[in-house]
């Protein structure tokens, strides 16, 4: 971890950079590629792992931008099979301006723009591109990955790093995992689902791959008006009760910090979460249906079976 700092970033060059969307939307979000030959980066990057990117010029104090981590979206061979290029799903953040800070003007509600992700979202093939990393530990594929049978949970970009996992445990050169593994994606729309005709391949060619998604804002056959991610682990309770009462299983969540509230409810509902996270005090005696986020984030613990990556 951490072989290029940020105040030292080394240089990359841009591959290629393409939506990745399932149709028209209001996001956009990219598939970014970047050669990092002869730099510190080249070959030790693995999936699930994170790094830095410095947007060229000041912020409006005048300081250098601080860094921005973008999850890598390939596997530890990188892009090119040998490490030396390595992916992300950057989404632009645009947005109207909303206050943030005490003091800040309430009447502005100007266009907002997200310094780096449209920086990151304007580069061209050929741009030069400042980089750190690779960053965290916590949301790594095991040693052994035929020892485990995955739940992969992804909200929005939040799928990036199960691109890269999915890649290794599926196409690796000494041939396919055979573990479940399950995989939930969630977005607003049908046409923001990410990498899905991917995705969708990869559960045409493994029989042991399940791709799952849940449309948040687009009504279901049952007149229902959509669902998170957790509403469809309920609505699928035969088919996850197994491989969650496993004791192989284990869990990542990327994307989203309030996709554990849900997440968390679901398994203690059904007496499934104690190998997943230990409860603590303020949830003591609680129904797990009148939970906060608040709580959740003091009284749920995760074990190292639950892998968090949520923002
Ligand atoms: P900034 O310029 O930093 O603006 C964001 C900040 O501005 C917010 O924190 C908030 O304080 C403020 N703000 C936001 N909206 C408004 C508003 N409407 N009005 C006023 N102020 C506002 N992102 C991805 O797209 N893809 C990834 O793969 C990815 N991976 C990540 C991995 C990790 C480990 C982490 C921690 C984050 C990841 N992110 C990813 C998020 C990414 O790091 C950036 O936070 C994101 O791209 C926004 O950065 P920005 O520079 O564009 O926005
Ligand atoms: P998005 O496309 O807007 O999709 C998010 C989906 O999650 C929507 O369908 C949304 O539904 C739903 N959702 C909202 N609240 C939820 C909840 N409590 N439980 C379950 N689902 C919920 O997402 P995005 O804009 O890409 O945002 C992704 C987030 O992930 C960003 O905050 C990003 O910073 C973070 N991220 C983190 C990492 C990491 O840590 N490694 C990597 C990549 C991204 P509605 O909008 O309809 O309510």
């Amino acid at each position: 971890m951490n072989l290029v700092k940020p105040s030292k970033p080394v240089t990359g060059r841009v591959v290629a950079n393409e939506l990745c969307m399932n149709g028209k939307s209001s996001s956009f979000v990219k598939h970014l590629t970047i050669d990092v030959s002869d730099t510190p980066l080249a070959g030790t990057f693995r999936a699930g792992q994170s790094f830095g990117v410095i947007t060229p010029g000041k912020d409006e104090k005048g300081k250098p931008h601080k860094v921005r981590l973008y999850s890598l979206a390939c596997p530890t061979w990188g892009e090119d099979g040998a490490g030396n290029v390595l992916s992300t799903t950057p989404k632009r953040l645009l947005d109207e301006h909303r206050p943030q800070r005490r003091g800040d003007d309430s009447d502005n509600h100007r266009l907002f723009l997200g310094v780096c992700s449209n920086y990151l979202c304007d580069l061209n093939a050929g741009d030069e591109v400042s980089l750190s990393g690779p960053n965290s530990k916590r949301f790594l594929l095991p040693v052994d990955p035929d020892d485990h049978d995955y739940l992969f949970l992804a909200t929005g970009t939040g799928i990036a790093p199960y691109r890269g996992m999915l890649e290794e445990l599926l196409n690796a050169p000494g041939g396919p995992c055979k573990s479940q593994i399950h995989l939930v994606m969630g977005t607003p729309y049908t046409s923001d689902l990410l990498y899905h005709d991917y995705f969708e391949v990869l559960a045409t060619q493994h029989d042991n791959f399940h791709y799952h998604t849940a449309i948040s804002r687009e009504p279901l056959p049952d007149g229902r008006r959509g669902r998170y991610i957790d509403s469809l682990l309920e609505d699928k309770l035969n088919e996850f009760t197994p491989l969650l009462a496993g004791s192989r299983t284990l869990i990542y969540v990327c994307g989203l910090a309030g996709m554990q509230l849900g997440l968390f409810k679901f398994l203690a509902r059904h007496d499934l979460d104690g190998d997943y996270c230990e409860r603590r005090k303020p949830l003591d005696g609680l129904a797990p249906e009148v939970w906060t986020p608040e709580q959740i984030k003091r009284g749920i613990h995760p074990t190292g079976r639950c892998m968090l990556e949520v923002y």
